[in-house]
């Protein structure tokens, strides 16, 4: 078995390639590093069947030989980031995902698509099942990311209905884990590398918003039960233990017994109000839930900063 997993050198890309090649899969990982890294994948090097390819995927991919599924995990993610690079992440959200269904039309792969919670912009329904169509402010800044996103589910489903290819769409919800990086903005790095540093942690607006944060391997385990179902539909997959930030904050500031305490910053516009995933179809199809408890995966995503730091 042989995948393309583009956005591979990235935070969860680089965790899939590495899932993929313990289960035996021939790997090839394709990123343009605009947000993914070398270091990120630089252990696989040495490994059979792992190959990397430097490419931008809004360009034509061309793959020699065959391909049992792609995985299009390129884009920026984090809003720093994808507000940092708004054209790119509107291009690898329709340019890329066309290149990347267009590939596996032609290898006769399954495709799976990385999609995301922010399809549910700043949700009117909570808990976010699947059904919900979302509150997405499409001329707002986070517009680049959810649109592109939502456009990649659309072009996904139309590959699926119209040419008949064989294809997922997977929702993540806020995920963190060691490879996050660590100036990403996103609200994890930030307040571990606060914590680490002995700098407040910044919490923006009140922080009465909430989030739910799933560790990587529980997503990466979603992600693969997923590609071996037949759910053409797409399905949540993220920890539904819902928490205001402000709480999250003072989780960590107990938890690394740290006082550096909170400094409140303003709430960046469009800040989604709530997010919590309903995973009942998750559960019910693929027969998944998150196992990690967050106490643990922030002391493994900890120790990777602390290396990051002190390197
Ligand atoms: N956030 C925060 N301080 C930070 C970074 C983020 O309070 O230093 C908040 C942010 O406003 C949002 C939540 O934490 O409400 C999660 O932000 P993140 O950027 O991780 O991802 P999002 O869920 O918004 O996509």
């Amino acid at each position: 078995m042989r995948v393309l997993i583009t956005g591979g050198a990235g935070f969860i890309g680089s965790h899939l390639c590495e899932r993929f090649l313990n289960d035996g899969y021939d790997v090839i990982a394709m990123d343009n590093l605009l947000t993914g890294k070398l270091e990120n994948i630089a252990h696989l090097f040495g490994r059979d069947g792992f190959v990397f390819v430097k490419q931008d995927v809004t360009n034509y991919i061309h793959v020699s030989g065959p391909l049992d599924a792609v995985l299009h995990f390129a884009s920026p993610a984090s809003p720093v980031d994808y507000m940092r690079c708004p054209i790119q992440t509107l291009k690898v959200g329709s340019l890329g995902t066309h290149k990347a269904l267009g590939v596996a039309k032609e290898k006769g792969a399954t495709f799976l698509l990385a999609s995301t919670s922010e399809v549910y912009g700043d949700p009117l329904v909570h808990p976010q099942p699947e059904s919900y169509w979302g509150n997405v402010n499409p001329i707002g800044p986070r517009g680049v990311y959810d649109e592109a996103k939502r456009f990649a589910e659309a072009i996904t489903m139309a590959y699926h209905r119209y040419h008949g290819l064989d294809t997922r769409i997977v929702r993540i919800f806020n995920t963190f884990g060691p490879r996050m990086r660590i100036g990403d903005g996103r609200v994890v790095p930030a307040f571990l590398s606060q914590v680490l540093r002995g700098e407040p942690l910044t919490v923006y607006g009140d922080g009465s918003q909430t989030r739910s944060f799933c560790y990587v391997t529980d997503l990466v385990e979603g992600v693969v039960r997923l590609l071996g179902s037949t759910c053409s539909d797409p399905v949540n997959i993220g920890n539904p233990e819902e928490r205001t930030i402000r709480d999250f904050a003072q989780t960590i500031l107990r938890q690394f017994d740290s006082k550096v305490g909170m400094t409140f910053l303003p709430l960046p516009q469009d800040d989604p109000k709530v997010r919590r995933p309903d995973i009942s179809q998750a559960q019910e199809l693929l027969g998944w839930a998150p196992k990690v408890l967050l106490e643990d995966g922030l002391k493994a995503t900890c120790d990777y900063f602390r290396n990051e730091i002190n390197r």
